[in-house]
């Protein structure tokens, strides 16, 4: 996630090495803004990943996220 989110807008941030990539935070995301990551984490999953924009804060990814501190939103 390199892409450049405007100030005001809030955002999530997601750990990709708390992730086992079980998409929950996808099916749930009412805003489609998050996907699965090509790439592999240290564990050998592929991470959720943000698509850099779109996200209402709503925080429902954060409630589905049966891992801890996996995903975190942020309203500035
Ligand atoms: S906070 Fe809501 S809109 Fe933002 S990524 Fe999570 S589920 Fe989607
Ligand atoms: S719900 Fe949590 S563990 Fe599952 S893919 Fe999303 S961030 Fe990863």
């Amino acid at each position: 996630m390199d892409k450049t989110i405007p100030a005001c807008e809030p955002y999530i941030e997601i750990n990709v090495e708390l992730c086992k990539g079980c998409k929950l935070c996808i099916s749930i995301c009412p805003k489609d803004v998050i996907s699965i990551s090509e790439k592999l984490n240290a564990s050998s999953y592929h991470p959720a990943q943000y698509a850099g924009q779109g996200c209402t804060g709503c925080a429902l990814c954060f409630y589905a996220c049966p891992e801890p501190s996996a995903i975190r939103v942020v309203k500035p």
